[in-house]
C-alpha cells in the first residue's frame, strides 16, 4: 500500500488551465494556437488560466527568453492569472516527490542509451526493471553526466483516454504502458515529472496544449494517479507544421511573434483552430479580436487540419468520434 500523496491535493471548485512555455526561445505562432486556445477555454469556462515557466532546462534556455514570453503575451493581451509559476523554483517538490516515488518502489534506475533504446524499435521495453541498479560509488563522466537515469515504474497502463476536441483515443499497449525517465541522466528533471507534478499542485482542472503532446498525455496518466491525484481533462490542439508538415518549434527555429502584429497573429491563431473569424477584425484591437474568440469559442467548432498535422496520429492511434 501506497503511502499518502507526497503532494497537497487540491480539488478546486473552478475551472484551472495553464500555459507552459519553455524559455529555450521566443514564442511562435504553434505557441500563441495553444495559448489562445488555452486562454479562451478558461474564459468561457469563467476560470484561471495560469503561466507556468517551463525552466528546469537551462543549457537549452536563452538568456532573454523569458522576459520575450512575458512581454509577447502581454503584446497579444493573453492576461494570465496570479504570479507566474517558475518550474525552476520547484525543485524541493520535486525531489520530494522522487524520493517517495523511491520509498514506495515505483521508480528505478536504468543505463539505456538512446542507441539501445532506438535499435529496439523506440519505445523502451523496461529492459532494466528487474536488475535493481544502484548507483553507488558511480564515477561521473567527464560531462558531468551519470550513468543513470530514474524511470517511473508505469504499472497502470492507460489504454485510451477521452480527448475534449479529438474524442476517445486508443494507443497501444507498449505505447502508455512505457516505464518513462523521471530524472535523466544529465541530472535534470524529465518533462513529464515536472509537468505532472505542477499540474496537481496548481490544482488544473484541464490541460490544453498541442496535438504533438498526445503520446506524452497517455504516459502521463499514471503518474497522476500514482501520486493520489485525478487525472485533469485533455484537451490536444491542431499542431502548426511548415509546409513540408515539420513542426514549428523553438529548437526547428521558427520565427518568433512579431509583437506589432498582434492582432494580426491573433486574427490567424483564431483562423487556424477553426473558427469562423471575420476578416475585417484583423484590424482592430487584440482585446476586440479575443472577446469575439470568447463569444465564439466552441469545442465542437475547431478543427485540427487533418490533412497536414494530423495524419501521423490518425495513423499511428486509432481515433474515433471526431468532433470535425
Ligand atoms: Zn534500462
Amino acid at each position: 500500500m501506497s503511502q499518502p500523496s507526497p503532494l497537497n491535493i487540491i480539488q478546486p471548485d473552478e475551472y484551472r488551465g495553464r500555459f507552459a512555455p519553455s524559455p529555450s526561445g521566443p514564442l511562435h505562432f504553434g505557441s500563441l494556437v495553444a495559448a489562445v486556445g488555452g486562454y479562451l477555454q478558461a474564459k468561457v469556462n469563467k476560470g484561471k488560466w495560469f503561466l507556468r515557466i517551463d525552466d528546469i532546462d537551462p543549457p537549452r534556455q536563452a538568456a532573454s527568453a523569458i522576459d520575450d514570453i512575458l512581454t509577447c503575451l502581454q503584446a497579444h493581451h493573453l492576461d494570465w492569472d496570479g504570479e507566474v509559476f517558475y518550474q525552476s523554483q520547484q525543485t524541493e517538490v520535486y525531489d520530494k516527490v522522487l524520493a517517495w516515488l523511491n520509498e514506495n518502489g515505483l521508480s528505478y534506475y536504468c543505463q539505456c542509451t538512446r542507441k539501445q533504446i532506438m535499435a529496439e524499435g523506440g519505445t523502451y521495453l523496461g529492459h532494466c526493471r528487474d536488475r535493481n541498479l544502484t548507483p553507488v560509488n558511480e564515477v561521473i563522466g567527464a560531462d558531468g553526466h551519470s550513468q543513470y537515469s530514474l524511470r517511473f515504474l508505469n504499472e497502470v497502463s492507460s489504454l485510451s483516454f477521452h480527448d475534449e476536441l479529438m474524442g476517445d483515443i486508443r494507443f497501444p499497449e507498449d505505447v502508455s504502458s512505457e516505464d518513462f525517465i523521471i530524472k535523466r541522466k544529465d541530472g535534470l528533471y524529465a518533462y513529464h515529472l515536472a509537468s505532472v507534478v505542477d499540474d496537481i499542485q496548481q490544482g488544473i482542472t484541464e490541460v490544453v496544449r498541442g496535438a504533438d503532446l498526445l503520446f506524452p498525455s497517455a504516459c502521463q496518466m499514471a503518474l497522476y494517479r500514482a501520486l493520489g491525484a485525478s487525472v485533469p481533462k485533455m484537451l490536444h490542439l491542431p499542431v502548426a507544421v511548415f509546409s513540408e508538415g515539420r513542426k514549428l518549434s523553438k529548437q526547428g527555429h521558427a520565427k518568433g511573434l512579431d509583437n506589432k502584429k498582434a492582432s494580426l497573429n491573433l486574427y490567424l491563431a483564431l483562423a487556424f483552430l477553426g473558427l469562423p473569424v471575420p476578416k475585417t477584425l484583423m484590424h482592430d484591437t487584440p482585446e476586440v479580436i479575443l472577446q469575439w474568440g470568447q463569444d465564439n469559442w466552441l469545442i465542437n467548432r475547431l478543427y485540427a487540419k487533418p490533412e497536414r498535422a494530423m495524419p501521423m496520429f490518425l495513423a499511428e492511434y486509432q481515433v474515433s468520434n471526431f468532433s470535425y
